[in-house]
């Protein structure tokens, strides 16, 4: 079932991609998946009806919930994150008024998370997967999702 719900949710994705202008072709090559599945997503003959409104309950719960869900729903952080960024436009961020700087949260098992020169906790944008570990971990609640803006990821 939980395949079924994740082909439900990259149908949305690909309809959403499909009105921003992205060719068929890029959608495609951005969700890995077969071209004439998503010809089929975007010209409406996408998963059960069923499975459509588990999915749109999905990409309409609070990000927090949301992101949850879809990573549980596959190991390919690669296609995860961008499933996640294209439904909630978020980015993990660091409150340093909060952080005591205890370095739990550099034990990310993407080595997304580093000190700087000024020995301040850092994310690496680029290299976050969106997994939310470092959020569970933080005692003191200091990384927490953010919206982003357009863009503002490939600055
Ligand atoms: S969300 Fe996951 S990948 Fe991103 S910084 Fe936190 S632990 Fe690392
Ligand atoms: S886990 Fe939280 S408090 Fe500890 S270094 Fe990371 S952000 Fe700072």
């Amino acid at each position: 079932m939980p395949e079924h719900i994740l082909s439900g949710i990259k149908a949305i994705v690909a309809m959403k991609l499909k009105r921003e202008g992205r060719l068929q072709r890029e959608i495609a090559e951005y969700l890995k998946m077969d071209r004439s599945i998503i010809s089929h997503y975007i010209h409406g003959r996408h998963p059960s009806d069923k499975v459509m409104r588990v999915s749109e309950e999905i990409v309409n719960l609070p990000a927090e919930y949301g992101i949850k869900i879809i990573n549980s729903m596959s190991e390919d952080r690669e296609l995860t994150k961008k499933i996640i960024e294209n439904i909630y436009q978020v980015k993990i961020e660091i409150e340093r008024d909060r952080c005591i700087l205890c370095g739990e949260c550099l034990e990310c098992p993407y080595n997304a998370i580093f000190k700087n020169s000024d020995h301040l906790i850092e994310i690496n944008n680029n290299k976050c997967v969106l997994c939310m570990e470092c959020i569970y971990i933080c005692p003191v609640n200091a990384l927490n999702i953010k919206k982003f803006l357009p863009n503002e990821l490939e600055e």
